[in-house]
């Protein structure tokens, strides 16, 4: 779940890192208001799930109030990177003198925290890593502990940070790794983590994604989900109690239980296919939820052949097919269906699909190279 820059800092905040506030506005008369209550120049930011805003005209510098109205109308509507903006973020403008970039997330390949830092901070970060990765230092930490003192500082050091900031500099750090670890964040990001001209830190962009699955230790997030800016599919599929993302390819896969489903997208790369998504419709395969799982699968142009995979332990393969054969009743699928059964009275499920008309095997290969074959043929 990705958050708003405005949620972001709420949450940065809360673990004591300095941000420049300011508030949200739907309107450019709001963004005005703001302004006007903050005495000064602002700062206008579009909040969207992207980065990359200032590249893309989302963010502008106001003088005056009037000049903060005029840079909202500018920004609400604009389309960042397939995200519509329809609200801003109007906060104090800073005065920078150095632009630094800090980050938390997770290196799966060494089952640690990664702590990455830059001097050259701001909004050619990815230009950075992409041509100079040098320029980016990292540390690891256990998840199991905190983000050494020591390792703050020995990043300030690497930045050469003046021996003065570096006290600032290691507490912020800590802070954001405090601030990624309590809340189950997969990303923690400030770009850029400012020195203002009169030598303070602060946090002038904030990034955060929270993991999924560990949203039911934090019921306070559901109120900060953005429902307009999320992929509608994986929002249905959620609410259906399916797990289902969306992927590249061109054979939807409908499948009991996770671990079958990632075998199942294996078994059809395997076989030359490329899978258009990973689903699991949960425990069992009733026709309502197999119905939705057609629903979400066909809802992708690219799929041209569905498999459907399940294994019957508990779950009844002679129930399962009913459900798939009702399913389609009730949803039109046009693409060629392969359906692998196997388990709990497969026998008596397999003969009930071949009288609906519908390839079955007990075979999950076999089943997966049918799929590919029927999506290549058509
Ligand atoms: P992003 O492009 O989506 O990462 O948006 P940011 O919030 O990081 O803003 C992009 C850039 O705008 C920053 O790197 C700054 O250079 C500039 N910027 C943002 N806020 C301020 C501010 O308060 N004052 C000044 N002078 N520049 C700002
Ligand atoms: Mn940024």
């Amino acid at each position: 779940m990705n958050l708003h820059e405005h949620q972001a800092a709420d949450l940065f905040a809360k673990h004591g890192i300095r941000t420049n506030g300011g508030d949200v506005a739907f309107t450019p008369e709001d963004a005005e208001a703001i302004a006007r209550s903050m005495g000064g120049p602002v700062v206008v930011k579009a909040q969207v799930h992207t980065g990359g805003r200032g590249k893309a005209g989302g963010v502008k510098l106001a003088r005056t109030p009037e000049e903060a109205r005029k840079a909202a109308a500018a920004i609400l509507g604009l389309d960042i990177r397939g995200h519509v903006v329809r609200k801003v973020l109007v906060a104090p403008a800073a005065n920078i003198a150095q632009e630094f970039y800090l980050g938390v997330t997770l290196d799966r390949t060494r089952r640690q925290n990664v702590i990455m830092a830059s001097a050259e901070g701001g909004v050619d970060i990815e230009e950075v890593a992409r041509e100079r990765p040098e320029r980016i230092e990292r540390a690891l930490a256990d998840p199991f502990l905190e983000l050494h003192a020591w390792q703050a500082r020995q990043i300030a050091f690497w930045l050469g940070i003046p021996a003065d900031k570096v006290a600032g500099f290691a507490t912020i750090a800590r802070q954001l790794y405090d601030a990624y670890l309590s809340e189950d964040a997969t990303l923690a990001e400030i770009n850029p983590l400012v020195l203002t001209g009169s030598g303070e830190w602060l946090a002038l962009d904030a990034k955060m994604s929270i993991d999924d699955n560990a949203l039911f230790r934090h019921p306070e997030f559901e109120s900060l989900r953005d429902l307009e800016a999320e992929d509608p599919t994986e929002l249905d599929a959620r609410q259906s109690g399916i797990s289902f993302v969306k992927l590249d390819g061109d054979i939807g896969c409908i499948v009991n239980g996770a671990g079958l489903a990632m075998a199942t997208m294996d078994a059809v790369k395997l076989h030359g296919g490329e899978p258009a998504n990973f689903l699991d419709v949960g425990g069992g395969a009733s026709a309502d939820q197999v119905a939705k799982a057609f629903g979400l699968v066909t809802a992708d142009p690219n799929v041209r052949a569905i498999l459907i995979n399940i294994f019957g332990g508990i779950t009844r393969g002679d129930v399962v097919a009913q459900g798939i054969v009702e399913a389609r009743r009730r949803v039109e699928v046009t693409v060629p269906i392969v359906v692998r059964l196997s388990g709990t009275n497969a026998e008596e499920g397999q003969r009930l699909l071949a009288e609906a008309g519908l390839t079955a095997t007990e075979s999950m290969d076999d089943a997966a190279a049918e799929a590919v074959r029927a999506a290549h043929a058509t």
